[in-house]
């Protein structure tokens, strides 16, 4: 019988059945009082999770919400400073090009972390009108050492934008702790719903950084346009994907009510367990010890295993992973494990890696990782 595999990339990740439920009904009139209703109680959500002081949630993908952040922080001539660490991070400055925004750029070998000592000299030698960090880099799975970054950005009183893509919803971006100005994510990460929205979360400084820039050239890109709308969902800017809308509520109710401690920690036993069964099949992530992420493992292929023929033969194997990208292309493979998921899909991705693995004649011995994990996660 022929099934569908499982869905184990790092984003869009299963959408637990709750949430596919709530997506069916019937699409909404965008200003219908009971619809209104569901978009306040998500922005609210949203506003809660981050600690925020308001948030823009409307249509589009991650990449939206970088360049929403950015332009609405930072005019075109302005200088920032992006640290890269990864495929992600080297998205941002393009975004800045575009916009003839300036970015200095640090950036590290994958997997690496840019030194905080670099990241402080460089805000020493200038005044920046923002700083950019991504939370974890999709693409070497290096976790940011948000806790020293946020705390340069503090001391040096410099804007600071996070990408949280991802990374929201299962690792801590607490704004006000942090005192993180811009958050800028999505939702077919760790939050668990279909692709389709753009969100971005703002601190006060951040809106009054907005006010001062005067005209931006952006429209529907613009904060000033949507603020009033996530205030009062009734009026009208431009259509919002209701259906999504939908679904991130019912997603953000379900995390809510497991707890955002709860969901974090969740998300700490996962990626230990995970982490535990692929080092005992002689796996190892590309990644700095100190710098993995709960929220996805990218693995280097052992010697002689060739990309194609392992993704091909895990999907045979009923489940779907990602290969690299940008310099990584071929090299490793990325699992994502966030979001819905829990053991089940664990315990299935590893006997399938396992299955897959040994077909290809990676020796290991047989069973070493479902055994490694199982005593992680107990
Ligand atoms: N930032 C990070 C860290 C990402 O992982 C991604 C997507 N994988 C993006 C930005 C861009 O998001 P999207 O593909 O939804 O535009």
């Amino acid at each position: 019988m022929k099934r569908e595999p499982l869905v184990m990339i790092p984003g869009p990740t299963p959408v637990a059945e709750p949430v596919l439920n709530a997506m069916r009904t019937q699409t909404y009139g965008h200003t219908y009082s009971g619809f209104v209703k569901i978009y306040k109680e998500c922005i609210a959500g949203l506003k809660q999770i981050f600690q925020a002081d308001a948030v823009v949630a409307v249509g589009g993908a991650g990449t939206l919400s970088m360049e929403m952040g950015l332009i609405n922080v930072a005019k075109p001539g302005d200088d920032v400073l992006m640290i890269s660490q990864g495929y992600f991070g080297d998205r941002y400055p393009q975004v800045a090009k575009a916009y003839g925004i300036n970015a200095d750029v640090l950036s590290a070998d994958p997997g690496q972390r840019v030194p905080l000592a670099d990241i402080e000299a460089k805000l020493k030698a200038k005044k920046y009108a923002a700083m950019a960090l991504t939370h974890v880099d999709t693409s070497s799975g290096t976790l940011a050492d948000l806790p020293g970054v946020a705390e340069l950005a503090r001391k040096h009183g410099v804007l600071f934008i996070l990408d949280g893509v991802c990374a929201s919803a299962a690792i801590d971006e607490n704004m006000q702790d942090y005192g993180i100005d811009v958050i800028v994510t999505t939702c077919q990460k760790a939050f668990a719903t279909p692709p389709g929205m753009t969100i971005v979360a703002l601190s006060n400084r951040a809106i009054e950084r907005r006010e001062s820039l005067g005209g931006i050239p952006a429209y529907y890109c613009d904060i000033k346009n949507w603020l009033p709308i996530m205030d009062n969902p009734g009026l009208y800017f431009a259509t919002p994907p209701v259906n999504h809308v939908v679904a991130l509520n019912e997603s953000i109710k379900m995390i809510l009510a497991e707890g955002l401690l709860a969901r974090y920690a969740r998300h700490e036993r996962i990626g230990a367990a995970f982490r535990a069964g692929t080092k005992a099949i002689g796996l190892k992530p590309i990644t700095a010890p100190e710098a993995v992420a709960p929220t996805l493992s990218v693995i280097t292929y052992p010697e002689g295993i060739d990309d194609a023929a392992f993704r091909a033969g895990l999907e045979d194997n009923g489940v779907f992973c990602a290969g690299g990208v940008g310099s990584l292309r071929g090299k490793v493979f990325r699992i994502g494990h966030m979001g819905s998921i829990g053991w089940p899909e664990l315990a299935l991705t590893m006997t399938a890696l396992e299955l897959t693995l040994a077909g290809l004649g990676h020796e290991f011995v047989p069973g070493a990782g479902t055994g490694a994990m199982e005593a992680a996660w107990k």
